[in-house]
């Protein structure tokens, strides 16, 4: 390597410079993870530096590794794949192409770097930092770098950040990208789904994930297919006629369609592979239906961050870049992950062994562990899916001293998922011999078919009815916010008339106060006293007792598709802000969470207020950053206003004052999506997330059964509510809830997790800038 001239060499800079790259295969999300880190690094001080096409960027140099400001990462958050391009670079997987990596960054005076790839490229990353010292002094050695040049980059920090769609990396629930790629399957396999209705045929589809069958697996369970296969989990070699005795048995309950799933990976458990057009010969010969391949390809890479993947990486860019400042030399380097609700730093090291162990398990063909291997969920969701699909099994059968007429109820308005969860819960019930009663309506329609309809409301639920309900939006068996106080006795009467010995509740805030209200009743009426469950499910996401509701994720994609159409609409008018209102009740989640996921200039929410100095504030960052303007804020800017933020200063009103205050130099506008952000389809995560609320409360419930009435009134944890909390998924008693978790007066959770986000709304609106 030929020794560089002193005039090139790096500045003395008592800035931190840190490094951002994109490698391996290219995930939606990307983009937004560069932005996090390019962002939160010069809201701490920092310098940000973008190495352009991976580590080929790195080898390179010179043009290749660009600082980065405020403005170059404008708009990423909403473009698919990665803008500062990915690519396979063999030269770094030796150590010549390493070494003049360390020369390039010593010259740009970056010693921390952020990487956003697979396992491959976090292996290739871990493996330059244990180099990193051989390498600086090997460059000192050679005479290329001088003693001194060297002296303040002894140590490299190196951050892992898992972008992928396949989401293979072990240690973490979801990689950056695969919830949008699932997104595209699902979309896909829906239209699929209607054809294959039409026709009675059936469609073999293929999905990608290489090794990994996640991509499979949650399709599979968000699409309500009949077969999947997948790496982990190979089927026995008898496989076709496990398939079609599953398929026929569908077709023989009424079933007009079949989806089978093939992760391109998949093979029998000898490894032999498994096509699309084996699976297709085998169901046209043997089962004797009209099949046909559709074979997704890269539409499965394509396109733009779900509202997930906008979040998941605008949070794990801003704690990467908090992990680059608090390393210290013997910090062992981290790989920024999420497990369940809750962002985490984890051993990178261990994080990868874990990782290639479940491709070593499958080679070997130790299934069992290869499917343990993966992240905590998967073995679940396989479970849920076998259920789901497959009804009829004797294992599950329980003894009938043990079965119960479950009663399942939609209660408030409906969010997206509830069908979902729904149907994996009578799909569970049957499994058991349990009976699923539909009580139609909520609680109104349970009162009044006492008086009007005898037969109508109250309804067992057969498999027929709820098999296709799994992607369908709304609430297949009816929504009331009607609560069983209004007719306590009538609603007793009911639950004793059809003898409901447990109730599965579904719904928002009403739902929870709904079981609070049985739970007190029980005192005064013994058919309330079953174990009961509240299943949150509301696009507020103020139930208390968990941080996410069913139906969130699906409002919050909807809110971000309204938002993206307003700003392209602004795109040639360039200076407008959009003043959106948004639901939630007197719960800011909604606003904020979408407010970080899309970049929003300011949210406005209940538990803050409005008040006149913060409008002030938002106003004269407005002048501030329009008149920086040359052009790079086509697309204009959002402000999002929770619906009850205040009394006084409403959407209309605040979009006006911005406007006189503007003086013509920006205008504003108003946008109220209302219902439109109920979503039509739900979303694949409220979908998968349904299924196993649903399921695992169904398991809840069944634990009481042969109780007395007595003993399961005494049991405070017989009245729960099931949540995620953190890293946990668990049930809470509800009287506990109600009394510490809860603020009754404004319906929502005392303590908001995300409370915090609303921070990073301002760092990452660029307000706090002390240049601006
Ligand atoms: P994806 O999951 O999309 O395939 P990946 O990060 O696993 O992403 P790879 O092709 O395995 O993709 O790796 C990307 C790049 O990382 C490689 O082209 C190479 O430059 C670097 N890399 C991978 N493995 C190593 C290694 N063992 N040593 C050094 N560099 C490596």
């Amino acid at each position: 390597m030929e020794p560089v001239p002193a005039s090139t060499n790096p500045k003395v800079s008592h800035k931190r410079r840190i490094g951002v790259l994109t490698s391996g295969g290219d995930a939606p999300g990307m983009n937004g993870a560069v932005r996090a880190v390019v962002r939160m690094a010069l809201a701490q001080g920092c310098e940000a530096y973008a190495v352009y096409e991976g580590y080929e960027g790195l080898v390179q140099g010179g043009d290749m590794i660009r600082e980065m400001g405020w403005e170059d990462v404008r708009g990423f958050l909403s473009e698919g794949g990665t803008l500062i391009g990915s690519a396979r670079c063999a030269a770094f997987r030796a150590r010549p192409g390493r070494l003049q990596a360390a020369n390039n960054m010593v010259l740009r005076g970056i010693d921390a770097l952020v990487i956003i790839g697979g396992d491959g490229s976090l292996t290739g990353a871990d493996i330059f930092r244990r180099e990193w010292p051989g390498l600086i002094q090997e460059l000192v050695e050679t005479g290329v770098r001088k003693e001194e040049e060297v002296a303040p980059f002894q140590h490299l920090n190196i951050v892992g950040m898992v972008g992928s769609i396949d989401n293979d990396m072990s240690s973490t629930d979801a990689t950056i990208g695969c919830y949008s790629s699932l997104h595209r399957i699902c979309e896909m396999v829906d239209y699929i789904d209607a054809t294959a209705q039409s026709h009675q045929r059936a469609f073999v589809v293929e999905v990608m994930g290489r090794h990994c069958g996640w991509l499979a697996l949650m399709a599979g369970v968000s699409c309500g297919a009949d077969f999947i296969f997948i790496p982990e989990s190979p089927p026995p070699e008898d496989w076709e006629h496990l398939m079609c005795g599953r398929v026929e048995n569908n077709r023989k309950r009424g079933k007009r369609k079949t989806i089978v799933i093939v992760a391109e990976g998949s093979q029998d458990r000898n490894l032999n592979k498994i096509t699309t057009a084996m699976v297709k010969d085998v169901l046209t010969n043997r089962s004797h239906l009209d099949t046909r391949i559709t074979t997704l390809g890269h539409v499965q890479r394509g396109g733009q961050a779900c509202a997930y993947d906008r979040m998941l990486s605008t949070l794990q860019g801003a704690e990467a870049v908090k992990a680059v400042l608090e390393a210290t030399p013997e910090t062992p380097s981290p790989v920024i992950c999420i497990i369940e609700n809750k962002i985490v730093r984890r051993n990178l090291v261990d994080a990868v062994e874990a990782t290639q162990r479940v491709s070593k398990h499958i080679a070997e063909k130790n299934f069992e562990e290869a499917m343990k291997g993966r992240d905590a969920e998967f073995l679940e969701y396989y479970r849920n899916f076998l259920i789901t699909t497959d009804i009829e099994r004797e294992d599950l059968l329980l003894p009938k001293e043990k079965r119960l007429r479950i009663g399942i109820i939609h209660v408030g308005a409906p969010a997206g998922g509830m069908n979902a969860a729904t149907r994996a819960a009578v799909a569970y019930c049957l499994a058991r011999g349990h009976t699923p009663v539909a009580l139609y309506n909520g609680f109104p329609g349970l009162c009044r078919h006492h008086d009007d309809e005898p037969l109508g409301s109250v309804r067992e639920i057969k498999w027929l009815d709820a098999d296709n309900w799994a992607s369908r939006g709304g609430s297949e068996i009816g929504c009331n916010r009607g609560l069983p106080e209004a007719d306590m006795e009538t609603a007793a009467m009911c639950f004793k008339q059809h003898n409901i010995q447990a109730l599965f509740c579904m719904g928002g805030f009403e739902a929870f106060t709904a079981v609070s209200q049985l739970r007190k009743a029980r005192e005064h009426y013994s058919s309330f006293k079953i174990p009961m469950v509240v299943i949150p499910a509301t696009i507020s996401n103020n139930v208390p007792g968990t941080e996410y509701s069913i139906g969130n994720d699906t409002c919050l994609n909807a809110l971000i598709q309204y938002c993206d159409a307003c700003r392209q609409s602004a795109s040639s008018s360039r200076r407008r802000v959009f003043v959106i209102e948004t639901q939630g009740g007197a719960s800011g989640y909604v606003a904020t969470v979408a407010g970080l996921s899309m970049g929003a200039l300011a949210v406005y929410t209940p538990e803050e207020g409005i008040n006149i100095d913060m409008i002030n504030d938002d106003i004269k960052y407005l002048r501030k950053v329009f008149a920086k303007d040359k052009g790079q804020s086509r697309g204009g800017k959002i402000i999002l206003r929770n619906e009850k933020a205040s009394k006084t200063y409403t959407t209309d009103f605040i979009a006006d004052m911005i406007r006189e205050e503007a003086n013509g130099r920006f205008e504003s506008r108003v946008g109220i999506p209302g219902h439109f952000q109920q979503g039509t389809t739900p979303s694949p995560m409220d979908r998968v997330r349904a299924t196993r609320f649903g399921i695992k409360t169904i398991q809840y419930l069944e634990m009481f059964a042969g109780q007395s009435k007595q003993d399961i009134a005494d049991d405070p944890m017989s009245a729960a509510v099931i949540g995620i909390i953190g890293s946990n998924v668990k049930f809470s008693a509800m009287e506990k809830v109600e009394k510490t978790d809860t603020d009754w007066k404004n319906r929502r959770p005392k303590n908001e997790f995300w409370r915090e986000f609303k921070v990073l709304v301002d760092t990452f609106s660029g307000r706090n800038l002390k240049r601006y």
